[in-house]
């Protein structure tokens, strides 16, 4: 990316990707963290990865070992970091010295009932700190937040590459809390010292931190005119304060519904993305079009260093981006029938041997998989699909669907009559076990019942593969042999003729 976005086009680009481990990794995390990403690989500058994990009771280890794990999925692990906000807490402690004794906070006992009641009175509906203690001088301590005096008049303008000039007047910005009763300095403190410290040049963020950003500008330049230096963590300690930041907040994630997307109603974790079998490279193309497209209209298929390249912070759209699991999963499909045939079965490697396989680890084959791989590959849009593919070559009994037995079997008049026709012209096939043969075979006995081939084929699949879809048929018995094949049609005439006895 040219540098002209860059804070100081001396300095090289740093951005940040600063997650809250409080959770599964959210689809909009990853596009915040891709779009981080594309503008460091584009500028050769540094992506830098901080957990924020201030928040004790909401972040657990394992949601941090979430996203490291999720992010190297994609192929983004981080240049430096993650930093732990959690281990810098006396660096805060710091800043609000040097705000408190640079005169920008002031304690408040004030509660929220306090502060209520005093809007009431004044008919004020709006909720909001009133200036209460502003001018009282109250000491810290004795369970007193520390505020921060905003200016009583002016405006704050976020200078937002994506959405232009955004003004914030003063005048309606509360004395926000800077440090809690309890000590613990505030989000907006932390991401702020943490931002300098870090020497971030662009912060690029979901756009629901757009309502903070201008008290995080205030802070920041509070910091700035109390001479606030850097203390080391990236670059020599005791520079002075940088100047502000690059803002680019990205739109926000919808559903179909045109909601914003909700952690307890929609499939937002990647986690499970990843589970099902989206293949990284897929998955990593499809964040790149939530809100953003390729100056190439119409393109929307493209790797990663394609977007690296065409990727321009201020072509992102501004308007929320539909997160369409139908659509990437058809993007996935496309990807999965582009890999060499070598690759499919790596990357299906993990449904088919291990714990997650629907079948005994021994019972597993490679040459038998790899013969139904090319056909497997056609057919399946996530790789977590493939096992139900295949599951017929390697259970020892086919697996029962009973819905499948019940429409093309048990519910189907001339089944009995098909799988007793294709029994006997098997049989005779068993020296040429061929697709071709069974194929010709299949045919006859269909028209010896007056149907066509797709309606012949049903029962018979249903009968060997326990399943109504599958690789085609033919090919499918083929590889798994007339002697487990007739077995199969067998069992099942068996078990028809059991259930017309019962
Ligand atoms: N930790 C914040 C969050 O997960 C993001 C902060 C930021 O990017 O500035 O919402
Ligand atoms: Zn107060």
């Amino acid at each position: 990316m040219s540098a002209s976005h860059s804070a100081d086009s001396r300095v090289s680009v740093r951005v940040r990707f600063a997650p809250s481990p409080t959770g599964y990794f959210h689809v909009g995390s990853a596009r915040t963290a891709l779009f981080n990403w594309l503008v460091a690989r584009q500028s050769g500058g540094t992506f830098v990865l901080r957990i924020e994990d201030t928040d004790a009771e909401r972040n657990r280890e394992e949601w941090v070992d979430g996203i490291l794990s999720a992010m190297h999925w994609l192929g983004m692990d981080p240049d430096e970091g993650p930093y732990r906000q959690s281990a810098r807490t006396a660096r805060y402690h710091e800043a609000v010295e040097a705000l408190w004794a640079g005169g920008f906070l002031y304690a408040c006992g004030c509660t929220h009932d306090e502060v209520t009641a005093r809007n009431t009175a004044a008919g004020i509906q709006t909720p909001g700190y009133d200036g209460h203690c502003r001018s009282l001088g109250l000491p810290r301590g004795e369970g007193r937040a520390l505020r921060f005096a905003t200016p009583d008049g002016g405006t704050t303008v976020v200078r937002d590459v994506i959405r232009g000039d955004v003004a914030f007047p003063c005048a309606a910005m509360d004395d926000f809390v800077a440090v809690k009763a309890t000590g613990a300095p505030l989000f907006v403190l932390a991401n702020v010292v943490d931002d300098i410290d870090m020497a971030i040049t662009h912060v690029i963020r979901g756009e629901d931190l757009l309502p903070t950003t201008p008290k995080g500008i205030l802070l920041w330049e509070a910091l700035g005119s109390c001479g606030w230096t850097t203390d080391g963590t990236a670059g020599p300690a005791g520079a002075p304060t940088p100047a502000l930041p690059v803002f680019a907040h990205l739109p926000m994630l919808v559903n179909e519904a045109r909601k914003k997307l909700s952690k307890r109603r929609d499939p937002v974790a990647v986690e499970s993305y990843r589970d099902q079998g989206y293949l990284p490279a897929a998955f990593v193309n499809y964040l790149g079009l939530l809100g953003w497209s390729p100056p190439d209209a119409g393109v929307e298929v493209f790797t990663a260093e394609q977007m690296t390249a065409w990727f321009r912070l201020e072509d992102v759209n501004h308007s929320p981006a539909f997160f369409d699991v139908a659509k990437m999963t058809h993007l996935n499909g496309a990807y999965v029938r582009d890999l060499p045939t070598e690759a499919f079965i790596e990357a299906c490697r993990p449904w088919l041997v291990g714990d997650a396989a629907p079948w005994p680890a021994e019972a597993f084959d490679e040459a038998t998989f790899a013969a139904v791989a090319p056909l497997v590959q056609e057919r399946v849009a996530v790789l977590g699909e493939v096992p139900s593919m295949v599951d017929f070559l390697f259970l020892a009994e086919p697996p029962v669907d009973e819905e499948a037995w019940a429409k093309a079997v048990a519910g189907d008049e001339g089944a009995r009559d098909i799988l007793v026709a294709a029994t006997d012209a098997y049989e005779a096939l068993r020296a040429g076990w061929t697709a071709d043969a069974l194929h010709a075979a299949t045919l006859a006995v269909g028209e010896g019942v007056g149907r066509k081939l797709g309606k012949a084929q049903a029962p018979i699949r249903v009968a060997v593969t326990g399943r109504r879809v599958g690789p085609p048929l033919f090919e499918s018995l083929e590889v798994l042999g007339p002697e487990r094949t007739l077995a199969r049609l067998g069992a099942a005439l068996a078990r028809l003729d059991g259930a017309d006895r019962a």
